[in-house]
C-alpha cells in the first residue's frame, strides 16, 4: 500500500519502520526532519508539509502528541485536508479526544475525505515488536480494507464501532493504567516499609488478583530500574488522564478517584517531570513514603 506517516516520535518511528518492513511504500513528515533519518535510509521519502504527504497515498497516518497538534496537522495551513480528496483515508493513531476526532471526521466528510481513529496501546516496546493493541473507530468497510495494513503494527487490531469509539476505548484503558500506577505505588511502598522485599511483593502480586500489565511489563522497564527516559512521557500520560476526566464531565459521569489521579499527574508536571517517562509520577509517593521501588540486577 502507499502510506503516508506524520509524527515520527517514540511511537511513530517504530510503527513506520514496521510498515516499511512489511513492504509498504512510505512518505513521511515530522516537524523535526532528523526524526526520519532511519526511515529515509530504509527507502521512505520525505515530504515538507502534511499537505505534501497526501497525494497518491492510500492511507495517511498521524501519531502526534496532543489534540491541538492533530487539529493543526489535519485542518491547519498546509494540512492534510488541503491535500486530500474523496480518495483519501486518514487514520489518527494518536491518543486524542473522541469529541475532537468526531469533529474532524465531520469537517473532512464535507470534502468526501474518510477519517478513522486507531489509537494504539503497548508502549514503545510494543511498537518496536509490532505487538500493539489497535482500537479502530469509523466506517466498517474501510476498517476491513485497512486491517491487513494495521496488522503490520499490531497483533490485536479491534473494530470498536463508529468514529471516536477507538479513542473512547483507549482513554478508558489509559485512565486505568495511570490509576493503577498510582495505587500500585502506594501498595508497594507500604509493603516494602512493612518488611517485604520488592522482588517478593512484585512476584506474589503478579500471580494474584492484584496482578496487572503495568506491574509486569512497564514498572520492570522503568520505575524498578530507576529509568525515567521516555518511553511514554509524563506530559502525555497527564494529557490522557485529563482526556478521561474531561470525557466524564462531558457525559455527566462522576469520577472522584480519576480526578485524584489527574491531580497527581499535575503535581508531577509541576515538579518538572513532564518530559520524563510516566513512571516518574511514582517518585512523588516514593518521596512521601521514604521508600524507593528499585530492582537492581
Ligand atoms: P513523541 O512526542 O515522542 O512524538 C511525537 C512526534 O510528533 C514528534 O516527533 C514531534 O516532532 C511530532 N510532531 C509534533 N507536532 C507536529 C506537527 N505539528 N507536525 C509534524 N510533526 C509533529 O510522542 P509519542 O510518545 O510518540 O506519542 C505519540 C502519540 O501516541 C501520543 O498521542 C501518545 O499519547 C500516544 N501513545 C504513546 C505511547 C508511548 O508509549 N509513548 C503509547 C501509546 C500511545
Amino acid at each position: 500500500m502507499k502510506v503516508g506517516f506524520i509524527g515520527l516520535g517514540n511511537m511513530g518511528n517504530p510503527m513506520a519502520t514496521n510498515l516499511l518492513n512489511a513492504g509498504h511504500d512510505l512518505v513521511v513528515h515530522d516537524l523535526r526532519q532528523e526524526s526520519a533519518t532511519n526511515l529515509l535510509e530504509m527507502g521512505a521519502s520525505w515530504a515538507n508539509t502534511p499537505k505534501e504527504v497526501v497525494p497518491g497515498r492510500d492511507v495517511v497516518f498521524t501519531s502526534l502528541p496532543v489534540p491541538r497538534d492533530v487539529e493543526a496537522v489535519v485542518l491547519g495551513e498546509n494540512g492534510i485536508l488541503e491535500g486530500a480528496s474523496s480518495e483519501t483515508v486518514y487514520m489518527d493513531l494518536s491518543t486524542n479526544s473522541p469529541t475532537a476526532i468526531r469533529r474532524i471526521h465531520d469537517m473532512c466528510a464535507e470534502k468526501g475525505v474518510t477519517v478513522m481513529d486507531a489509537p494504539v496501546s503497548g508502549g514503545t516496546y510494543g511498537a518496536a515488536a509490532a505487538t500493539l493493541a489497535v482500537m479502530v473507530g469509523g466506517d466498517r468497510s474501510v476498517y476491513d480494507r485497512m486491517k491487513p495494513t494495521l496488522d503490520a503494527i499490531g497483533s490485536h487490531v479491534v473494530y470498536c464501532g463508529p468514529i471516536g469509539n477507538g479513542m473512547v476505548c483507549k482513554i478508558c484503558n489509559n485512565l486505568l493504567s495511570m490509576g493503577i500506577g498510582v495505587l500500585m505505588t502506594e501498595a508497594l511502598t507500604m509493603g516494602v516499609k512493612a518488611g517485604v522485599d520488592l522482588a517478593t511483593l512484585a512476584d506474589v502480586i503478579a500471580n494474584s488478583t492484584g496482578g496487572n500489565k503495568r506491574l509486569t511489563d512497564k514498572f520492570p522497564r522503568f520505575l524498578f530500574k530507576g529509568n525515567f527516559e521516555p518511553g511514554f512521557a509524563t506530559a502525555l500520560a497527564a494529557k490522557d488522564v485529563r482526556l478521561a476526566t474531561d470525557l466524564g464531565r462531558e457525559y455527566g459521569i462522576p469520577m472522584e478517584l480519576s480526578n485524584l489521579v489527574d491531580q497527581r499527574h499535575v503535581e508531577a508536571i509541576f515538579r518538572g517531570w513532564g518530559p520524563e517517562d510516566s513512571d516518574a509520577v511514582s517518585k512523588i509517593q516514593e518521596e512521601k513514603a521514604g521508600v524507593q521501588l528499585r530492582l537492581l540486577d
